[in-house]
């Protein structure tokens, strides 16, 4: 089979020449376990830092990986499994770069087989979809009346996190996103209140006439050139939601610093957000955001390139915050 290695250890942010095509043998089926042919294949920002053993806090270095990391939707094709059978359709956080792949049984779930929406599994309906959700419904708590700003918000985190607040009862949604295109996609796909491009000169002005009120939420996704200027606006007792640093993964300088007086002053509340904590609930939220995806409530958009080969440029551009979406590779001939 087809898998994406690495050629060499990382010490920058990842390149696509970094990254190999290789012929590997398929997995075998482990006891209690599967193997699943590879639909779709997630690109992460995390799995950047991974790669390099500096994700969040992680000691680096790590030894190389062999198997690159990537969240996945695939076809069950044999199982050693009582819970899975042949042709079922799965999504397991614990996938990879290649075209098969062998699973625990616990590291899979069974999803819904329909071919609509199936690649959303590793978007909106899998991981930064549910990141999304937490962070606005168990974390934040979004209700009536809360003007909520979040960046990255062309993204599947930021671009759910907007509509999830809107379906609470959220006044008013704010984006903060990189480019016209970006900012297009947000207002008129998301249908967030405005979008503020924030590699535009006098940006904040822009966000300032915006927002109109002081945001009550926010959720940050970027980093501390965004997340600063948002607490300085934050609404006295506002809370705010740390979800990623996705500018200071690669960094090679310090970033700015939070003064702590300034959180004081705000009365803020701080969220860490670690999705893995809301594993347990995954399964009802892709229940209730299918429904919302069937009523029109919750629109994905994809950034997708199809065959395993086109991994390491696509992954590429999602390292330097190129994409428009949620950055996907088709993996398989037979997936939509
Ligand atoms: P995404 O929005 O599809 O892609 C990341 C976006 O970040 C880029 O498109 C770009 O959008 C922006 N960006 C700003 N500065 C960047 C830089 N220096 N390099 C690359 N991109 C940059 O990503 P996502 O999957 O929705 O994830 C959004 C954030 O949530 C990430 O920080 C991710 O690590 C985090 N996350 C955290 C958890 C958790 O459990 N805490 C779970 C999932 C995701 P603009 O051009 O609009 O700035």
């Amino acid at each position: 089979m087809k898998q994406i290695v690495l050629k060499h250890a990382l010490n920058a942010r990842p390149i696509a020449s970094d990254l190999t095509m290789i012929e590997a043998p398929k997995p075998p089926c482990p006891e209690d376990g599967i193997v699943a042919k590879v639909l779709y294949l997630s690109l992460d920002p995390y799995v950047g830092s991974r790669l390099r053993g500096a994700h969040m806090g992680e000691p680096a270095p790590v030894p190389m990986l062999e198997m690159i990391p990537g969240a996945i939707v695939g076809r069950v094709e044999q199982s050693r499994s009582a819970k899975f059978r042949e042709g079922d359709i799965i999504h397991s956080m614990d996938g990879g770069w290649a075209q098969w792949i062998a699973l625990s049984s616990k590291s899979a779930r069974r999803i819904n087989p329909e071919p609509d929406h199936l690649s959303a599994h590793v978007g909106v309906l899998g991981m930064p979809g549910l990141t999304a959700w937490a962070g606005m419904t168990q974390l934040a708590k979004t209700t009536i009346g809360d003007v909520v700003l979040v960046d990255a918000a062309a993204g599947p985190v930021g671009g759910t996190v907007g509509q999830v607040a809107r379906i609470n009862g959220a006044t008013r949604v704010i984006g903060i996103a990189g480019g016209a295109e970006k900012c297009a996609l947000v207002k008129e796909r998301y249908q967030f209140d405005a979008c503020i491009d924030y590699k535009q000169p006098n940006w904040l002005d822009a966000l300032d006439a915006a927002l109109g009120s002081p945001p009550t939420v926010h959720f940050e996704n970027v980093g501390m050139n965004i997340l600063l200027p948002a607490l300085q606006r934050l609404k006295p007792y506002g809370r705010i939601v740390l979800c990623g640093l996705v500018d200071q993964y690669h960094a090679t300088t310090p970033a700015p610093q939070i003064p702590p007086g300034l959180i004081v002053a705000k009365r803020a509340q701080l969220f860490g957000l670690v999705v893995y904590d809301f594993y347990p609930q995954f399964d009802a939220y892709v229940d209730q955001a299918t429904e919302w995806i069937k009523t029109g409530a919750l629109i994905y958009v994809e950034d997708r390139v199809r065959g395993l080969e086109n991994a390491p440029a696509h992954f590429e551009r999602l390292m330097r915050g190129e994409n428009v979406g949620k950055a996907i590779v088709v993996v398989s001939d037979d997936a939509q």
